[in-house]
């Protein structure tokens, strides 16, 4: 490909070697509609490929969230119910997804096998282009939202995904905060709608405004299509062209976003807290400042090292101005990039509003007296060098790299931005680096942030009247609605709740079916990826050493084995995994140390899990200390893991109260935003001792202990303090270790990891017991719900595999059916794998009582599917994608750790997929017994809104608030 090539209607307009990121960018534009292309040609058997539209709100109606939904629910040439729940079910991708934000809507598919890539490319474009949603508006009520009303005598309610996924979002401060600054931030432009839709406006969108909303956006010269990886391009531009674009012109309206001139403001608001909660220091206050435009990179990274030297430890300055004067219990001072105009947003959690102009005024003084004595140069460096290692690693978790560089284009790309620019900033570091002896940082300080005209203040006090003040309002504006609907509009709206409902269990029929794209059992691969590891010894303990390529980059974990462990001690050793490099030690102050981390390490983690030995199914505890850095500062980054293991000084109540109260906050909104994994864990530990462990560890159980010793702290915390002393000398000994190691230098850096290290007595497992059923709902301040139920199923599993197959098939058929689509909860899932659990739960879930009825009719649901003995061959196809998922090279090091500690081989997970490949009818029906087990145990958690709790009345045993209270 050449410049001015044309191939297939795409004119190649530019092309550029990324040496940054091994690539060569290809950009292109489509001749018959500008549909802007980018070609990114890099050696990755994973290729992705992703459209996106630019979709500025002008309201809050949520539009383009509900289009995201409903785009993704059949189209022209797959018209089935639910393309995208298919291909999740039945396609090897490695990314599948759709996701809205404040100025765009983006479409990113990822898949390792070619025919898979282009299966999920031609849904994913016959989706947007052509969604069935413009004619059945079904699909509208069902993602969006629509008056749920069976019979013209009941009470109308708000039903929908999207309604509830939303409402979801508004119940934690932090969600409500960012929404609001940015709100507060743009009052003219886009920025200053809810793109995901406020629930209060949502049941105000019409489904007309909808279907103009999609014409007017979703076509061709409003897209940017972005593909990555190594492919056929010649195959791929032909079929965007050949069966999409050129069916189009150039006929969109050019959307452009106004830039916002500066403004000021302050906005009051109050959100939900528990009726029986003590308001006293729950507020949160929130300063945001534009900064400057998207193009300013230089700028933008700028301010996200400022933000590291003001932040990131408890002794930065920020924070420590904050915490020493009782301001609050946390702040942060994040950058808000991926916008046209980004900002940063300076932050006090857990504050109170009468205490508002000391707060500014402490934030003044040390934004003054970094201006004015300058900020720390070593610390403006250690927070460059973390960059730096970032953008040389690029690991992005279990995110495709593909996926990430899409993402990252439209940073600049959406507002006719270079598009490299913002996935390559690697020349910005030396530039960067020279400005550190200039007054470049502390002019930014002064200029955006002290003498800012571009700003807002957002103030939200706690308020444990306003859950109930807003059930009370839906439920009026819903009356007053009602009572002005006529006979006939009630039963038309009782005709289309029926029309829906038949809509909903309608089964597509098997021609619909056919039309989707499929792989067969011959199109994959029949051995899981083989993750090696070699076992070596080296001072005494086990050394597993990992031979992949990571580029220059150290990856070291210390595991420690910790059987011995007690309730008590799991609680207290959970909160010292967040006191390692967050306290002082013998030889660093908390600063000092916050500095050498990042300068020193690229990642450093610290955990206490547990996890179930494959074959024996004995319960094994352990700390997973984890690290990463560049080959030439592995000798002074491990000297810095043994100082903080060793020598870190527990002495300072006060700087462990603080940290303690910042973990409890983050506990509590998880709670709010994703109850689920509460509640899977805590009905799994009613029966299993590793969920119990991990209950002691870092659930409820452990909130619960935490909260009274905070609440009690005087009298307390001298023991739990002793504690610590001691768990920290039992624990960190040779004799628990086993060692695991990455690179080129990893023989001589297990010699400096082991050398010295002390040496001491491992007690005898303690076993931890499991709680025993107890049934129990947790009242959270929050409108939605997360239901759980769990079993131990151990031997009574005959084939892993079939349970692997049986996650797919419930997770994406079953419970996606009755859960979400029916039930209107955001989410849903049945989990069953190694552990021999079986786990149920729902997310965000307006109605969890009727969730718990659903999970117990799954035997039903079970029986009828093998007795339609269904075509089961795409759900194996989807499974084998799932049981071997894309891993980077961090992730393949750390899953193949776990794997060896658990006993977990190669064979046992070749044997585990060839029962997931050669799945039958038959071996589903023998797992019916597991679930009618799973009802008999009857072991259910529902965390959420209590009103919905009470309605789940016979199902638990008791209710009571977070902090215990049973009121
Ligand atoms: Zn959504």
């Amino acid at each position: 490909m050449e410049i001015n090539d044309i191939i297939h209607g795409f004119k190649v307009t530019n092309i550029r070697h990324l040496e940054e990121i091994e690539a060569d960018m290809y950009e292109m534009i489509h001749l018959g509609t500008d549909a802007k292309t980018i070609w990114l040609k890099r050696n990755d058997e994973n290729k992705t490929f992703s459209i996106g539209f630019k979709t500025t709100p002008v309201d809050d109606t949520g539009v383009f969230h509900i289009l995201e939904h409903s785009v993704l629910n059949g189209s022209r040439k797959y018209p089935v119910r639910e393309p995208f729940v298919d291909l999740l079910k039945g396609s090897l991708q490695t990314f599948l997804n759709a996701m809205t934000f404040p100025d765009k809507t983006v479409y990113p598919i990822s898949s390792r096998n070619d025919k898979d890539f282009i299966n999920l490319m031609r849904v994913y474009l016959d989706a947007v282009f052509y969604p069935l949603v413009l004619k059945n508006p079904n699909i509208f009520y069902q993602e969006g939202w629509h008056y749920e009303l069976n019979d013209v005598n009941e009470e109308p309610i708000y039903k929908g995904v999207v309604f509830n996924e939303m409402k979801g979002a508004f119940s934690s401060p932090d969600g409500i905060k960012s929404r609001l600054m940015m709100h507060a931030l743009f009052p003219d432009n886009c920025y200053g709608n809810e793109s995901g839709g406020d629930p209060d406006y949502i049941t105000g969108l019409s489904y007309e405004q909808f279907c103009a909303t999609h014409r007017k956006h979703y076509n061709p010269s409003n897209s940017y299509i972005f593909l990555d990886g190594d492919m056929d391009i010649e195959k791929i531009l032909a079929i965007i062209n050949d069966e999409y674009l050129s069916n189009y012109g150039n006929e969109g309206e050019k959307i452009t976003i106004a830039k916002q001139s500066p403004v000021t403001s302050e906005v009051t608001r109050e959100y939900e807290i528990s009726p029986q909660d003590d308001p006293a220091g729950k507020s949160h206050l929130a300063y945001g400042y534009v900064i400057g435009g998207f193009d300013d990179y230089e700028k933008n990274i700028a301010f996200s090292l400022i933000s590291s030297v003001l932040c990131s430890s408890n002794e930065s300055p920020l924070k420590k101005a904050i915490l020493s004067k009782g301001l609050g219990e946390d702040i942060y001072f994040d950058m808000q990039d991926g916008i046209f105009q980004p900002y940063v947003e300076i932050g006090v959690q857990n504050s109170d509003l009468e205490k508002k102009e000391e707060v500014e005024a402490a934030i003044r003084e040390v934004l003054e007296t970094a201006v004015r004595d300058g900020l720390d140069r070593k610390e403006l460096e250690a927070a460059l060098n973390q960059r730096e290692f970032k953008a040389k690693e690029r690991d992005f978790g279990g995110m495709p790299k593909g996926l990430v560089f899409a993402i990252s284009a439209l940073d600049s790309w959406l507002y006719d931005g270079d598009p490299a620019d913002s996935i390559c900033y690697s020349d910005l570091f030396n530039s960067l680096r020279e400005k550190l002896d200039s007054s470049y940082y502390e002019d930014l300080i002064e200029e955006f942030i002290l003498n800012s005209k571009h700003c807002a203040k957002i103030f939200l006090k706690p308020s444990t009247t306003l859950g109930a003040e807003k059930i009370g309002k839906e439920k009026a504006k819903l009356a007053a609605i009602a009572a002005t609907w006529t006979e006939e509009e009630k039963k038309a709206i009782v005709e289309m709740n029926r029309k829906l409902s038949a809509w909903q269990s309608e089964e597509d029929a098997p021609e619909q079916k056919a039309t989707l794209p499929a792989l067969h059992l011959d199109d994959l691969k029949k051995t899981p990826t083989d993750y090696p590891i070699e076992v070596k010894t080296c001072q005494g303990s086990k050394v597993l050493y990992h031979p992949v390529a990571t580029n220059g980059i150290t990856y070291d974990s210390l595991i420690i084995s910790c059987d011995d462990m007690n309730e008590e001690e799991l609680t207290i050793g959970s909160q010292m995994m967040t006191f390692l490099g967050n306290l002082k030690t013998e030889k660093y102050d908390v600063l000092t140390l916050s500095r050498l981390i990042r300068s020193t390490l690229g990642d450093f983690s610290t955990s206490l899990t547990g996890s179930r030995s494959y074959k024996e199914g004995i319960v094994r505890k352990f700390i997973l200390v984890s690290w990463s850095s560049l080959y030439r500062n592995d000798p002074e980054a491990i000297e810095l893991i043994k100082e903080i293991l060793y020598h870190t000084d527990y002495s300072d109540a006060d700087a462990i109260r603080n940290i303690l109260k910042q973990n409890l906050f983050v506990m509590e909104q998880t709670y709010i935003n994703a109850g689920h994994s509460l509640a899977m864990q805590r009905a799994a530990s009613y029966s299993s001792s590793v969920s119990a462990a991990a209950e002691y560890a870092k659930g409820y159980e452990a909130y619960r202990y935490l909260k009274d010793l905070d609440e009690n702290w005087d009298e307390k915390n001298p023991r739990f303090i002793e504690v610590l002393k001691k768990l920290s000398e039992k624990l960190f000994i040779r004799e628990r270790y086993t060692l695991s190691v990455s690179g080129e230098q990893s023989d001589m850096n297990a010699e400096a990891i082991l050398k010295d290290a002390p040496s001491g007595q491992i007690s005898e497992t303690y076993e931890i017991r499991p709680l025993g059923r107890r049934n129990e709902g947790i009242a959270v301040p929050a409108n939605v719900s997360f239901a759980a139920k769990a079993s131990i199923l151990d031997e009574k599993i005959k084939k892993i595999g079939t349970m692997f197959v049986l996650s797919n098939i419930l997770t994406y058929d079953y419970l996606w059916n009755n859960i979400r689509v029916k039930g209107g909860a955001y989410g849903c899932g049945f989990r069953s794998g190694i552990g021999r659990t079986a786990g149920f739960y729902s997310y965000r879930d307006p109605d969890p009582a009727n969730s718990l009825k659903i999970y117990e009719d799954t035997v039903s649901y079970l029986k009828d599917f093998i007795e339609r003995n269904q075509d089961i061959e795409n759900y194996i196809v989807g499974t084998t994608g799932d049981f071997d998922p894309y891993l980077s090279n961090r992730g393949s090091i750390i899953t193949s750790d776990m794997e060896y500690i658990m006993g977990y081989s190669y064979e046992d997970k070749a044997e585990i997929l060839k029962q997931i490949l050669s799945c039958s009818i038959d071996d589903l029906k023998d797992a019916i017994s597991l679930f009618e087990y799973v009802n008999e145990d009857d072991n259910v958690c529902v965390v959420g809104n209590r009103t919905a709790l009470e309605n789940c009345s016979g199902k638990l045993k008791e209710i009571f608030d977070l902090n215990g209270s049973r009121s």
